[in-house]
């Protein structure tokens, strides 16, 4: 894997700690040898951040939240005058407000959907197309998303439904910038432990659910989550885009537990 980035640059938005996904995929492309900036989301995640971002060699670290367009625009400006182009864009943002992820989703509010939309869909759309206008020689955008997006998961609620969006808007950022050489995908992970993955409720039961049920009978890893990036990001897909890519142990392919097991 080695020197598969060599040469280029990009922005990893969405590192909370050294258990966020995000971190998982920076480790992965720093060590195969790619420039790398860094967001984070005001000081208490900067404090957290800072370090990380060292220990990659990054230079760039920078204040982002994506509900304010200002800190949007800055983030680029930066960019574009520190590096004046960029090759590839992480995106691991995700946010609902965790009363609502329990219960029923019939109950959520107007103004958590709506919250939730702008964070979790909108900002993949926004930064997108910021992003894009910085690649001139082609690039590559990545972001998040969960199986909760298609298949009824308990709690998961307004997330899931937000999740379908991000899809969806990756397939049309994909028919939107492929003539400039512009792919654009998404990584369905498994469940994490991370920050945000234990917002949801009962999160916990959902990780043994499907550590017994997924094929490999474990859950992923953020450094598989990387890997799996890397290749996304990379030219190693030099002809895949618009895709939702499953790196879940291969738990979205079952229906239901083996039938030895239901027997046992
Ligand atoms: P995490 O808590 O480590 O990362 C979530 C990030 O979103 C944080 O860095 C946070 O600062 C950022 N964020 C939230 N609101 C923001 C805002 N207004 N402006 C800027 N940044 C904001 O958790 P994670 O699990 O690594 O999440 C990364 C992505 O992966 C999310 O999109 C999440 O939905 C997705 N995902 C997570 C899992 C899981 O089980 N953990 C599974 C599949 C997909």
């Amino acid at each position: 894997m080695n020197g598969l980035m060599a040469g280029k640059r990009g922005l990893v938005m969405g590192v909370a700690n050294d258990h966020s996904i995000a971190w998982g995929i920076a480790k992965a492309l720093s060590a195969a040898g790619a420039e790398l900036a860094f967001t984070y989301q005001g000081e208490a995640f900067g404090r957290r951040v800072r370090p990380l971002a060292e220990e990659v060699g990054a230079k760039l670290l920078l204040p982002c939240d994506v509900e304010d367009e200002a800190s949007v625009d800055a983030v680029f400006d930066a960019l574009k005058a520190e590096w004046g182009g960029l090759d590839f864009l992480v995106h691991a943002i995700g946010f609902s407000d965790k009363n609502e992820l329990k219960g029923r989703y019939a109950d959520t509010t107007r103004a958590n959907f709506s919250r939730t939309m702008v964070i979790s869909v909108f900002s993949f759309t926004e930064v997108a197309r910021k992003a894009a206008a910085l690649m001139s020689e082609g690039g590559t955008l990545l972001t998040l998303t969960y199986g909760g997006s298609t298949r009824v998961m308990p709690n998961y609620n307004v997330m899931g439904v937000a999740k379908a969006a991000l899809e969806s808007s990756v397939r049309y950022l994909a028919a939107d910038f492929g003539a400039d050489g512009i792919r654009v995908n998404a990584i369905s992970a498994g469940p994490v432990r991370t920050l945000a993955g234990s917002g949801v409720t009962d999160a916990r039961l959902m990780f043994n659910f499907q550590k017994k049920n997924a094929p490999l009978k474990r859950t992923v890893t953020i450094d598989e989550v990387g890997r799996s990036a890397l290749y996304l990001l990379s030219d190693m897909s030099s002809g895949v885009t618009g895709e939702v890519h499953f790196v879940d142990s291969g738990y979205s392919i079952m229906s239901m537990p083996r039938i030895d097991e239901l027997k046992e």
